[in-house]
Order: structure tokens, then C-alpha cells, then sequence
């Protein structure tokens, strides 16, 4: 197999599962159930762009497993979006969302398309269409949908007004991470990054590792990314480096994220920060630092840079960001690896919240968020450090164990159908 091959999103979650499924010794034929995507759509439609002229794009959703309930998962608007990273992406919110149990499968959906290019006409009617080409797989019982990279809480609007008026009244709990005025949660767009700041915190804590003025690396400043940043910064951490698509800025002092934070809002990159000095994309990984956050896409800490990687914990704001290479690379220098089913389920959690509230038509305080947010994510990292201390492996492994034993154990019980 090619390194490329080997670094494809899907690969990369069947090994994972693999190595799973020997060690709970699986039976083949459920091994090869729970490895299968459930369904998988393909639409390709057409768009009326400003210029008068249409565009063809292509979009994906993917039900990995509905074994555990209704699927959930993220649209994606990148334009390197593939149907083996949707299939990845749907892989791991199943197993997301059994780890921190949640009554969900997963799924994911994706549409390629760069939304930096289109304007927000284009983005509205691009959105509309795609959401009625899935109606098929989505509704508020079978699939709810929710934001990812390049979408936001307006795209999750436009999809949940499109479903609406399909059925002639509106049906807000057939997407999460809307905005708080059409039936979202408060605390859902921070929601991920408050997540990475809890299971950041809390690995410091079980590991006897000095959180206060603790020198933190951000790869990403988007919805996880920036959050993470601000919630790590405002509780004590010094964020010392950060990138997003446009460049890197460093400062081993450290800078205050809140006025990152309007920097972006008004430059719309963090490239330019006054008082950081820019390096380049690769060496960020590099920085010596406590956290890593990686908070962008896929793939980013692979073999060819885990051994320069000088961060004593990773926690893994993004999907897949550590190849099955780096991850072995890393594990054995000691570095731990708080690993993206965990450390980003922040995100999904609060999404259920929402779409609880939107079911009972009854809505809960912040602080009420909050507080469920942080017992779960609580539980949920001493659940997988417990695990992983009693069987002698890394934090990956037994986070994906527990996972997928609890899908496998709620499929024995429902048995096959017929
Ligand atoms: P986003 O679109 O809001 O932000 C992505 C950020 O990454 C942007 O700052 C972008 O500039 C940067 N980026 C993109 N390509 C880059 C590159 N090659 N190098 C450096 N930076 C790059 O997306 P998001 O919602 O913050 O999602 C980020 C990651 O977190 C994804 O892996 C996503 O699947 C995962 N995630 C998101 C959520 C959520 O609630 N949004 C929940 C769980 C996991």
C-alpha cells in the first residue's frame, strides 16, 4: 500500500477498527457489520450561480451504524471532500458518540465545494439544494445533521427552514447547531472547543501536569480551534502559537486570544497579530509546548513528523489528525495522546442537548450546559484513562474499545433482523 493510501481518512479508521475488533475478538460476521457504512448517498446538483451561469457540485451523507440510534454528524463544505472521508468521519462519530453515551449512530455529510469562493447567495441555494437532495436519510427521528468545517450556524438555519418548508411546519430538532433565536442551544458554538479546554484540563489533572501558565500550540483557529483557544488562554494556559489556513504566528510569551480573536474578526485571518512573529505551517506542529491542539482537518501528524513533534500531550480537537504511524511513533516517547472521539465530543454532546430541548420544545440555561457538558466530558476522559491504565494501553485504543463494545453488546441484544 502506497503512503498516501495508507494516509486516506477510511484506511486509516478500518485499521483503527481492526485493531479493535481482534482484541474484543469480534465474530467475523459482526466485525464485518460494524466495519460497513449502513447506507451511502450520493447527490450531484445543480446551482445558479451569480453570474448567470449553473454549477454541478457533488455532495455525500453517510449512515455508518444506527445500531445505537438515530445517526448524527457534521456537513462538511471543503473542496478536497471525499466519500472515503465521509465514510471515516461517519465511522468515528458512531463510535464518538457510544464512547460518551449518547443515544446516536453516526454519520457524516459532505459537499465539495470551497464556501470561500461562493457568495452568500450562492452558499444559501448551494445549501438549500443539498439539504433536499439528503431529505431521503435526514429527519429529526432518523438523522440529524450538524455543523463541521466551512459550515456554521447559518447553514444549519438554511437546512432547517429547507426541511421545514417541505412539511409545512418547522422542524427545528432535524439539525443542532443552529442559532439560539430558530431553537439552538446556548453554549453549542463553543461547545467543542470548551470540550478540548475540559479534556485538556482534566488530563493535566490525572497526570500530575502543571495546567496554569501550561504553553499551548493551536493548529486551526475555526470554530473548535479558536474556542479551545480562548477557554484554554482565559483559565490560566498560555497559547504561544496558532495557525489557520493563511499562515502561522508564534510568540513563546504567549498573547492574549481575545484580542486574536477580533483580529480575525476583522482581518479575517490570524496572519498579521501584533507581537507574534509568523513561521511556517509544518514547523507549528513543532513548537515545544504542553497541549497540542490540532484543530484543522485529517492527517496532520503523520510519520514523516511525529519524531519532531515536541508537545507533551496532543488532544485532538479535529477528526483523525494522528496517522496509526505517528500514533505508534508517539506512544512510544511517551507522549499522550488524548484521542479525538474523547477529546472532541464536546461538540455532539451539547448537539444533543440541543436537539433534547428542541424534542421537549423546552430550553436550559448556560450554566446548565455547561455544567452537564463538563460532568460527561469529566467521566467520560477518567472512563478512558481507567481503561487504558488497567489494560496497559495507550488512550486511543481503549477509548475505540470501549466504543465499539458497547455497539457491538446493543446489536447482540437487538439481535439481527429478521
Ligand atoms: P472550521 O471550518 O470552523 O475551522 C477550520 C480551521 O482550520 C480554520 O481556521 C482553517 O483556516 C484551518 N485550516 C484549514 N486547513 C488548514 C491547513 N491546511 N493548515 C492550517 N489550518 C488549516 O472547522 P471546525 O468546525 O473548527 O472543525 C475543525 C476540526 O474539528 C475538523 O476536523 C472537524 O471535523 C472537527 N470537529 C468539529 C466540531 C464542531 O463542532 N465544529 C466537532 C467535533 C470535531
Amino acid at each position: 500500500m502506497t503512503q498516501a493510501a495508507r494516509d486516506d481518512p477510511w484506511e486509516m479508521a478500518l485499521r483503527q477498527f481492526a485493531q479493535v475488533a481482534r482484541r474484543l475478538s469480534l465474530k467475523r460476521g459482526i466485525e464485518d457489520f460494524l466495519r460497513t457504512p449502513q447506507r451511502e448517498l450520493t447527490v450531484r446538483f445543480p446551482v445558479n450561480m451569480d453570474d448567470g451561469t449553473v454549477r454541478v457540485f457533488t455532495g455525500y451523507r453517510v449512515h455508518h451504524s444506527v445500531i445505537l440510534g438515530p445517526t448524527k454528524g457534521g456537513i462538511r463544505y471543503h473542496q478536497d471532500v471525499t466519500l472515503n472521508e465521509v465514510r471515516a468521519l461517519a465511522m468515528w462519530m458512531t463510535w464518538k458518540c457510544s464512547l460518551v453515551n449518547l443515544p446516536y449512530g453516526g454519520a457524516k455529510g459532505g459537499v465539495i465545494v470551497d464556501p470561500r469562493t461562493l457568495s452568500q447567495g450562492e452558499l444559501e441555494r448551494l445549501t438549500r439544494r443539498y439539504a433536499l437532495e439528503i431529505t431521503p436519510l435526514v429527519s429529526p427521528h432518523g438523522d440529524i445533521p450538524a455543523p463541521d468545517v466551512g459550515t456554521n450556524a447559518q447553514v444549519m438555519a438554511w437546512i432547517m427552514d429547507t426541511y421545514s418548508m417541505h412539511h409545512g411546519h418547522s422542524v427545528a430538532a432535524v439539525v443542532t447547531g443552529k442559532p439560539v433565536s430558530i431553537g439552538g442551544s446556548v453554549g453549542r458554538v463553543e461547545a467543542t472547543g470548551r470540550g478540548v479546554m475540559i479534556a485538556a484540563r482534566e488530563t493535566a489533572r490525572l497526570l500530575g501536569l502543571p495546567w496554569q501558565g501550561a504553553p499551548v500550540v493551536i493548529q486551526g483557529f475555526g470554530n473548535v480551534g479558536s474556542n479551545a483557544a480562548r477557554l484554554m488562554w482565559q483559565d490560566g494556559c498560555k497559547v504561544i502559537a496558532v495557525c489557520d489556513v493563511g499562515g502561522a504566528i508564534h510568540n513563546p510569551d504567549g498573547f492574549d486570544v481575545a484580542a486574536l480573536q477580533q483580529h480575525v474578526a476583522q482581518t479575517g485571518s490570524v496572519v498579521g497579530f501584533p507581537g507574534t512573529t509568523p513561521i511556517a505551517h509544518r514547523d507549528l506542529l513543532e513548537v515545544p509546548c504542553t497541549f497540542l491542539v490540532p484543530a484543522a482537518l485529517e492527517g496532520q501528524i503523520t510519520a514523516a513528523n511525529a519524531e519532531r513533534i515536541r508537545a507533551r500531550v496532543i488532544v485532538e480537537g479535529a477528526n483523525g489528525p494522528t496517522t496509526p504511524e505517528a500514533d505508534e511513533i508517539l506512544g512510544a516517547r511517551g507522549t499522550t495522546i488524548v484521542p479525538d472521539i474523547l477529546a472532541n465530543s464536546g461538540g455532539v454532546i451539547v448537539s444533543y442537548f440541543e436537539w433534547v430541548q428542541d424534542l421537549q420544545s423546552l430550553f436550559w440555561s448556560e450554566d446548565d450546559i455547561n455544567q452537564r457538558l463538563e460532568r460527561l466530558m469529566i467521566r467520560s476522559v477518567r472512563d478512558v484513562f481507567d481503561v487504558a491504565h488497567k489494560q496497559g494501553i495507550g488512550l486511543r485504543l481503549a477509548a475505540l474499545q470501549r466504543a465499539v463494545d458497547r455497539v457491538a453488546g446493543a446489536l447482540m441484544i437487538r439481535g439481527i433482523y429478521p
